[in-house]
């Protein structure tokens, strides 16, 4: 099983969306492992978006990163980082397929609604960066057994 890093930004905080995204990850069959409301710090969004600190748009990405606090999540699921991905839809949220959650739900490059993992490599680092090994819950579903045929897992 994969985990991945999620982030319910404050565009969704703020357009009253927090429910809308959480349950479109939960109907999907992800477990959700681990979740907190929390404000993002300077250091921790320099740190996140170290590839596009140079950019001309970081001030402005980081005050709307900055907005309201944010609901991070860890899903868990078999292929959880690209399903998750795809569930978000491409960046600009005006080129996102509808029927994904940035095509859906955001008409925006910026307030795009949700942060995602990139690979499994990134999701590793960014949840080792947004959460403690105590923030993480084990239990089973009574559901789990009609998520998956045995073969898959
Ligand atoms: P993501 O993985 O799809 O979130 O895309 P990136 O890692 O490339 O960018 C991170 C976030 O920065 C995006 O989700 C947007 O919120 C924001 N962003 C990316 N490109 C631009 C841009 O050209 N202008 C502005 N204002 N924000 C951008």
């Amino acid at each position: 099983m994969e985990r991945t890093f999620v982030i319910v930004k404050p565009s969704a905080v703020n357009r009253q969306l927090i429910g809308e995204v959480i349950s479109r990850f939960e109907r999907k069959g992800l477990r959700l492992v681990a979740m907190k409301m929390t404000q993002l710090s300077d250091e921790i969004l320099h740190e996140h978006y170290n590839h596009l600190v140079n950019k001309p748009f970081f001030p402005k990405l980081k005050a709307a990163m900055q907005a309201t606090p944010v609901v991070i999540c860890c899903w868990e699921g078999v292929d959880c980082v690209n399903v998750v991905r795809t569930m978000c839809g491409t960046t600009n949220s005006r080129m996102a397929d509808a029927g994904t959650i940035r095509g859906d739900l955001s008409m925006s490059m910026q307030e795009n609604i949700v942060h995602s993992s990139d690979s499994l490599e990134s999701a590793a680092v960014e949840l080792n960066r947004f959460f403690k090994p105590e923030d993480y819950f084990n239990y089973t579903r009574t559901i789990d057994t009609a998520i998956y045929s045995s073969d898959e897992i």
